[in-house]
């Protein structure tokens, strides 16, 4: 399975009562403006292709203003399938005068990752807000120099994680905030997907990814595990399995990894580029809620131990991440998803490769709550 297949949902067959939508938790809706903010997208691969782009034609609080790219053939597709103007076209060059053009009021970083803190560096010097894809960066001093970068211009940043404008994923963050099954005991995460496809991929060269699975689909898996608990892990120890060696040459193939929590809820996490898997399994006191799948595009699923299955209107999660965004700059409404959790993330990916290099010792996090 690649990437894009991926994203089929996987379905629990199961049937039971059904929860409707928590708009209380949903991100609250301003005044209503007309004013739509421009985004311009930096990378125009599968994900800027296949999901924002499209995503962009229905959001209500931005548009696709503009794009930056280093392959003329796609400016000319983009420019005439999106109706962009050639003044809102960039390449990486010439993109540090995006500064001169109002049209643009967000730059969307959607390249390898090493490339991320580059580009958001000078989006944020060039005065636009940023969204960054994940993981952040390579390493947590790349997070900082951002963070740095961002705050220095004083403009806003937001993570790529559309699971947190997602219902099925707010529903979760509603049943532990709410505590409605007791206290969190066990949380399991997984977020794999079985890569066999061009051996020489960005995904696959650690120069340009910063790692394997756990850069890749772990993240997910580390977002779950918080979410999931409700609170930031103390404590990390992880292995790593290789049976592939021959494609995985250069980045990690499967990660495991298990956590502590201050609350005494325990962790465990599986990551990989070599299994499919797309799960959140939370084990409370007095029951407990799975979503299954728990990551890709959607429709997500869930259910609790009381049988009542998650039933919300499927709608684009890029769509309603980047209206989230657009909310949190036009009206101040809350950033779902801060640059601050991304490094927060890149925090725990250090932890949890320094553990393997330690042979699976414990490594001591301090996050704080
Ligand atoms: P992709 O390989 O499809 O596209 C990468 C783009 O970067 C291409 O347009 C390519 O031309 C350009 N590029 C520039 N320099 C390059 C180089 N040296 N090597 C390779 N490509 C180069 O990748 P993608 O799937 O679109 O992923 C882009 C980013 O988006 C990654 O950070 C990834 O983690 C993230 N992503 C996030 C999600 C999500 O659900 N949030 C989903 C997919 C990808």
């Amino acid at each position: 399975m690649d990437r894009r297949t991926f994203t089929q949902s996987i379905t629990l067959g199961t049937t039971a009562a059904v929860v409707t939508p928590n708009l209380a938790l949903s991100c609250a809706m301003p005044a209503s403006s007309d004013k739509k903010l421009g985004i311009a997208l930096v990378g125009l691969g599968s994900y800027s292709t296949y999901q924002l782009a499209p995503a962009l034609q229905d959001t209500q609080h931005c548009y696709l203003a503009g794009i930056v790219t280093g392959t003329p053939n796609k400016k000319q597709i983009w420019k005439e399938k999106y109706a962009i103007p050639e003044k809102n076209c960039y390449d990486y060059e010439n993109f540090d005068s995006i500064k001169n053009n109002p049209d643009i009021d967000i730059v969307y970083v959607v390249l390898p990752n090493s490339m991320h803190a580059d580009f958001c560096i000078r989006a944020a010097k060039a005065g636009k807000h940023v969204i960054c894809e994940k993981p952040m960066a390579m390493n947590v001093e790349e997070c900082d120099a951002i963070l740095a970068a961002c705050k220095k211009a004083k403009v806003k940043l937001g993570m790529g994680y559309r699971l947190h404008s997602e219902p099925y994923t707010q529903e979760i963050k509603r049943l532990i905030k709410e505590k409605t099954f007791g206290e969190v005991r066990y949380v399991n995460a997984e977020a794999a997907y079985y890569s066999g496809g061009n051996p020489n991929q960005w995904r696959l060269n650690k120069a340009l990814s910063g790692g394997g699975a756990l850069v890749n689909m772990g993240v997910y898996s580390i977002q779950s595990l918080i979410y999931g608990t409700g609170e930031n892990p103390i404590a990390v120890c992880a292995q790593e399995y290789s049976t592939r060696p021959e494609y995985f040459k250069d980045t990690d193939e499967t990660i495991t990894a298990q956590f502590k929590f201050k609350s005494g809820a325990v962790g465990h996490m599986m990551t990989s580029h070599n299994i499919n898997a797309n799960k959140l399994h939370v084990n409370c006191s007095n029951g407990w809620f799975v979503l299954e799948p728990a990551n890709n595009y959607g429709p997500l699923s869930g259910i609790t131990s009381n049988g009542t299955k998650f039933n919300f209107p499927h709608e684009s999660q890029q769509k309603l991440q980047m209206d989230d965004f657009a909310k949190h700059v036009l009206y101040n409404a809350p950033n779902l998803a801060p640059g601050e959790m991304g490094r927060r993330d890149m925090v725990i990916v250090e932890a949890i490769y320094r553990s393997i290099a330690k042979g699976g010792s414990w490594q001591v996090l301090s996050l704080g709550a």
